[in-house]
């Protein structure tokens, strides 16, 4: 927030954020009238696809040398993005997210031929981008991955399976986190590179276009490596560190929207002579799902400029954020279909969407249980 003289103006009212929060609001309003049909879908709309690219913002999650808008990704911008985006369309939100996940190691700690071929393609959404850490027996414990990455001749060789890709099967570039000697490596993986097959994976509560990758003795060049032999933690925490943050802004968006859906049923449906709204029980819901809404929204923006100038030292705001928001908007989409009672049932419906499209997001990019572990480590270190 800005203090002037005589107005304070909120940071996403102001230039670039305005207009950038107006391009987003496009995009989402082309895509609303397909929203129910696309958000079912477990491949990439077209159609969606197009939307997105014509919009140019996915050029906010590549660097501006590559392609991109900015010199280094602004993640309120991102932010502000992703809560526009997912209050419409989950599956329009993860498109523009992946973009940014799936690339981010490479835009910064890969090498410069790599990056010149695939990053203005990935900011263009010529190509599409995935980051392939999970596997079937490593999930929050991503020590325990057994992939492996060996160097033969002047060769790469990738060898494992992941499991629940974002963007699986449609990705041309998927960025995969392996076992190299006593180290991890990252490793790009062209989609279309021998011994890599995508299987679908069952479908979830709120689809997604997801797969599960596996990787049979592929061969990739040396200059495929993301980042020093053995030290890919280290763009992978990178990227935690400037996108957790925008899962706390798709939150916002999602619970905002289920929350508006809730007000205008609670305005208009009467029972015992009076608007829902105006029963005590009933505004108590609503009255408290806007703080949860509010204060989500706070600190999403505040963790998300400090995830800006400095996203290592500031990853345990990004963690708070996204536990927050993904909680605060559980909290405020349960509200809001038991306001609506049974028309919050109603499969298809935008609150019901919503619903099912909360739950995964207490899951990946940091379980809640352990961020709240990594929280709670941060604060005994850190008080005095
Ligand atoms: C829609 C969706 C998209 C995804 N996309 C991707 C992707 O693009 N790339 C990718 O690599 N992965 C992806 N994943 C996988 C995701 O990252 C994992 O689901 C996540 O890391 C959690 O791992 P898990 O599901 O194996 O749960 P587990 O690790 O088995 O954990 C289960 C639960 O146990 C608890 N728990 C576990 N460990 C601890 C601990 N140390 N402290 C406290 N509690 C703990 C938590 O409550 C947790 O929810 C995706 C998942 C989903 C649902």
């Amino acid at each position: 927030v800005v203090s002037t003289a005589d107005a304070v103006v909120a940071i996403e009212d102001q230039e670039p954020y305005a207009s950038i929060v107006a391009a987003a609001r496009e995009v989402a309003e082309a895509v609303e009238p397909d929203a129910e049909r696309v958000d079912e879908l477990a491949s990439t709309d077209p159609g969606v696809r197009a939307a997105l690219a014509a919009s140019g913002l996915c050029g906010l999650v590549v660097p501006a040398e590559l392609g991109g808008r900015f010199e280094r990704i602004d993640a309120l911008a991102v932010v502000l993005v992703r809560e526009v985006l997912m209050a419409t369309s989950a599956h329009l939100d993860t498109l523009f997210a992946m973009q940014g996940i799936g690339s981010f190691a490479l835009a910064t700690a890969g090498p410069d031929d790599l990056r010149r071929a695939w990053l203005p393609r990935i900011a263009s959404l010529d190509a599409l981008a995935a980051l392939a850490l999970t596997e079937p027996e490593a999930g929050s414990d991503l020590k325990a991955l057994t992939t492996s990455v060996r160097v033969d001749g002047g060769d790469l060789v990738v060898d494992g399976a992941k499991s629940f890709i974002s963007n699986a099967g449609d990705a041309d570039l998927y960025t995969v986190l392996a076992r190299e000697g006593d180290g991890y490596s990252l490793v790009a993986v062209p989609a279309e590179a021998s011994g890599v097959r995508v299987v679908p994976t069952p479908t979830l509560i709120a689809p997604h276009v997801l797969g599960d990758v596996e990787l049979d003795q592929v061969r990739v060049p040396l200059d495929h490596r993301i980042g020093a032999p053995g030290r890919g933690f280290g763009p992978v925490l990178a990227t935690l560190a400037t996108f957790r943050v925008s899962v706390a802004g798709a939150s916002v968006g999602l619970a905002s929207r289920a929350l508006a859906e809730a007000v205008r049923h609670c305005r208009s449906r009467s029972q015992f002579g009076r608007p829902l709204a105006e029963i005590g029980p009933v505004a108590q819901l609503l009255g408290r799902s806007r703080v949860d809404v509010e204060m989500a929204r706070r600190l999403t923006y505040h963790a998300a400029q400090k995830a800006t100038i400095d996203p290592r030292g500031n990853l345990h705001l990004s963690s708070m954020a996204k536990v927050g928001a993904t909680e605060a908007a559980a909290r405020v989409v349960d509200a809001s279909v038991q306001v609506m009672g049974r028309w919050g049932l109603i499969r298809g419906s935008a609150v019901e969407r919503l619903y099912r499209a909360a739950r995964p997001m207490r899951i990946y990019e940091g379980a809640t249980e352990v961020l709240l572990d990594q929280i709670a480590s941060h604060l005994v270190r850190t008080t005095g």
